[in-house]
């Protein structure tokens, strides 16, 4: 009787295990169909200069129009894609569409505008950094739209670099070629304090869990810029959700920010009118 309870207990968990992997493979497939037939789609978060609040860039990030389940969010579909080589997909799309977007804005404001640096930050997932030829796709991306390297950055999570000595070799080839690399969600890792001026990165991105009124945070968040600035990098914001908020980046001497309170991720037409106009705009 009691091996029955545990056969049957086996049964319920396999039961549930398959229906999970069902599940996730489901969406594998309809990511892989979707990416294919547009229903990807990119939108873009303006990055603003803290102490002007001009314009120095968008953070391109993924949707995806799942036919029946409306507009999903990168967390519903990006760690089944990161199961597979699907991710590394996904990126170079959202990588490719974001680069030819930029290039295309440029055009329409001809090239020597003073908005020549407008730049666009891209996610890469480990995954993909790891790929050898992922710098001959940036380069080969790059070349295509006309768009300078020095105009792409590539974001990359803290805690999915920092510890592995391939990904850091291959973010040193990126930087070679110009284009700029960010450690997104930084200060949820395990990077130390010494170990920043010698990572190949050139900015960090604070992530926005710090931006609360807890003053503990605050201090954290000061402390932060501060490191980053002794370490020779630049730091934005991300997630600032108010102004007080934004004010106390302004005193802390943070370069840039990103969140609600600025603006949210733009549909390209939209975002086309903040490029052309330098600030936000509506
Ligand atoms: P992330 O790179 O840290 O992007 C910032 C996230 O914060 C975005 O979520 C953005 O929409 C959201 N956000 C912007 N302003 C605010 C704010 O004021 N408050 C709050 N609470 N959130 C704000 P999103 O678009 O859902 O993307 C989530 C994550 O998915 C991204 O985090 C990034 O890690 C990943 N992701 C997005 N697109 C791609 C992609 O093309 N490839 C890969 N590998 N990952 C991607
Ligand atoms: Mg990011
Ligand atoms: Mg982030
Ligand atoms: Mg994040």
């Amino acid at each position: 009787r009691a091996k029955h309870t545990g056969r049957g207990r086996v049964e319920v968990f396999d039961e549930r295990l398959r229906a999970h992997i069902d599940e996730r493979r489901d969406v594998e497939e309809a990511l892989r169909h979707g990416l294919a037939s547009g229903e990807v789609h990119v939108l873009y978060q303006p990055v603003l200069d803290v102490a002007s609040g001009t314009l120095v860039g968008f953070e391109a990030l993924a949707r995806w129009d799942r036919p029946g389940a409306g507009l999903l969010s990168p967390d519903a579909f990006v760690p089944v894609a990161e199961q597979s080589d699907l991710i590394c997909e996904l990126d170079r799309w959202v990588l490719r569409s974001a680069v030819d977007q930029l290039g295309a804005w440029r055009i329409g404001a001809g090239q020597g505008a003073a908005d020549g640096d407008v730049r666009v930050a891209v996610n890469l997932s480990a995954r993909t950094l790891s790929d050898p030829r992922i710098t001959d796709t940036v380069v080969s991306t790059l070349a295509f739209a006309g768009v300078p390297a020095r105009c792409l950055v590539l974001e990359v999570a803290e805690s999915a670099v920092v510890e592995s000595p391939v990904l850091l070799t291959q973010l040193a080839a990126l930087r070679a070629v110009g284009v700029s690399v960010a450690l997104d969600d930084f200060g949820t890792g395990t990077t130390s304090i010494g170990a920043l001026r010698h990572l190949p990165v050139d900015t960090l991105k604070v992530d926005g869990s710090f931006l609360s009124a807890d003053p503990a945070d605050q201090r954290l968040v000061a402390l932060m810029v501060a490191t980053a600035h002794a370490s020779g990098l630049t730091v934005v914001a991300e997630g600032v959700e108010r102004a007080d908020v934004l004010d106390r980046l302004a005193a802390d001497a943070c370069d840039a920010a990103q969140g609600f309170h600025l603006s949210a991720p733009l549909p390209p037409v939209e975002a086309g009118r903040v490029f052309a106009a330098g600030v936000p705009v509506g």
